[in-house]
């Protein structure tokens, strides 16, 4: 730059520079700002210190002669544009440190980075959603998981809707509706949110006729109940409660036994739906997608964001012409999935077929992951806080169980680490109360006098702002 410019942008810059207001000042302009209560002053000191930095900068690096700083009053109303806009939106994360690991009420599953990548590259691009580019005819938006299905459950054709619920009616709407649909008593299930098997009957225009005891149902039961009037055998699996002791059930290989020779089809609602088999994990067994599929059973319908750990959906797999039936039911129309749960199951499922489903769904690596993994967790955690703040807190790493949630795998505990927090001058519900006004907000879960924080749902990324959080209560 030729000397007599700079010479004239000197002075300029100074005055410039000279003109730009004070933290305290712009703090003052924005004392009147309704916009701004409730915002602890120290997140607006912070902000309006970052913004005149960010003014320094552009009048350093204007390329002319700077024109004059931007005023108190301007300098404020971005702040309150940038602190309204961080708390603007309704729906946003949060750190869930209950240890459940399916919590309905806080979104259930997370996707898989790749299923993430997924949903953002066909949710800001056209794509060839219902078209077959090849032939520039119609296509199937369902054909794009139905090889997938396929080949992980074994079962021939496919359908996928809104959400398992919406399955369940699809299949009474399309195959009973005006007939009976044989059910036993122990799996006249409620999973909550008003999803009841009887009410969903009602509303499917199928009658529900059960059978057997709360305890114990026969195959007798289901024999004599089968009649001229029967369109369908239903299976509901008991996600969210156990019937122990005296009990007695009848197998999906003997409903299909009793089914097939007359004609009738048989339905397992498995709900939680695991396509792989958790037993070298410790858990319990429960029967995978594929076994089920492989015992006969026509058709079965299971969720997307349980156990599977994708977005939310219901998949329906089985006998295509079943399915058919399924998917020319106008019903069907109104359950649509959109693109995004496509893209998002797509890459999910893709994970179960290249094996690295345990490693990259989060749903399945949180409640497979080794107690001495989450107890590290924990204790980088309360190594990242200030041992004053930690005896404020009276905080220290203990054992805890975990729980699977999602109205999945009910009897399971999981051993697992957590923070426990709590003093008699810091109590833990008052600290519970503060975490949750935290930005993000951090659910932890009360247990006797103490609120604890299980690692095993609190994502490594999480940690930093969960410390921070902490210190700063
Ligand atoms: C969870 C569940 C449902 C409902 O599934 P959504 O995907 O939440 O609609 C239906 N049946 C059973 C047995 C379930 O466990």
């Amino acid at each position: 730059m030729p000397r007599e410019d700079e010479g004239k942008r000197g002075p300029r810059l100074r005055d410039a520079l000279r003109s730009l207001p004070s933290v305290d000042v712009v703090l003052g302009a924005l004392e009147s700002e309704h916009a701004i209560r409730g915002i602890p002053r120290r997140r607006v000191t912070e902000a309006v210190r970052e913004a005149l930095a960010r003014e320094r900068r552009r009048l350093l690096g204007a390329g002319e002669a700077p024109a004059a700083a931007a005023d108190a009053l301007e300098i404020g109303r971005r702040v309150v544009a940038e602190l309204t806009r961080a708390g603007a939106f309704s729906l946003a994360p949060l750190i869930n440190a209950t240890g459940v690991v399916l919590h309905t009420n806080l979104g259930r599953a997370l996707l898989s980075p790749l299923a993430q990548e997924r949903l953002l590259r066909v949710a800001g691009a056209y794509s060839n959603l219902e078209m077959d580019i090849a032939t520039k005819e119609r296509g199937s938006r369902y054909a794009h998981v139905a090889g997938l299905l396929r080949r992980l459950t074994g079962a021939e054709a496919s359908l996928v809707v809104n959400n398992n619920a919406a399955a369940v009616l699809l299949a009474l709407e399309s195959l009973a509706r005006g007939k009976e649909v044989i059910v036993s008593r122990g799996e006249l299930i409620e999973i909550g949110g008003e999803f009841r098997i009887p009410d969903i009957m009602r509303r499917s225009g199928a009658v529900l006729r059960e059978v057997g005891t709360t305890n114990r149902t026969h195959l007798k039961d289901y024999v004599t109940a089968l009649g001229p009037e029967t369109g369908l055998i239903l299976k509901v699996h008991t996600s969210n409660y156990r019937v122990v002791g005296f009990t007695a059930a009848v197998s999906s290989r003997e409903l299909v036994e009793l089914g097939r020779p007359r004609g009738i089809p048989v339905m397992e609602d498995l709900g939680s739906g695991c396509l792989v088999d958790l037993r070298p994990h410790g858990f319990p067994w429960e029967p995978t997608v594929p076994e089920v599929v492989a015992s006969g059973v026509d058709l079965v319908s299971f969720s997307g964001d349980k156990l599977l750990g994708g977005p939310q959906a219901g998949i329906v797999v089985g006998r295509a012409d079943l399915i058919e039936r399924l998917a020319q039911n106008p019903v069907n129309r109104a359950l649509r999935i959109d693109k995004f749960t496509i893209a998002a199951l797509e890459a999910t499922l893709y994970a179960y077929e290249a094996g690295t489903a345990l490693a990259t769904i989060p749903t399945l690596r949180m409640l497979t992951e080794p107690l001495a993994a989450i107890r590290r967790r924990a204790r980088g955690l309360l190594r990242r806080i200030p041992a004053d703040a930690q005896r404020a807190l009276g905080a220290g790493v203990v054992e805890a169980r975990s729980q699977v949630g999602g109205g999945a795998l009910p009897t399971v505990e999981l051993p697992t680490a957590a923070l426990a927090l709590g003093t008699a001058a810091r109590p833990a519900r008052a600290l519970d109360e503060a975490l949750r006004a935290a930005r993000p907000p951090v659910l932890g879960r009360l247990l006797d006098d103490r609120l604890l924080l299980d690692c095993r749902t609190v994502l490594p990324g999480d940690i930093p702002a969960l410390a921070r959080a902490l210190t700063s209560l």
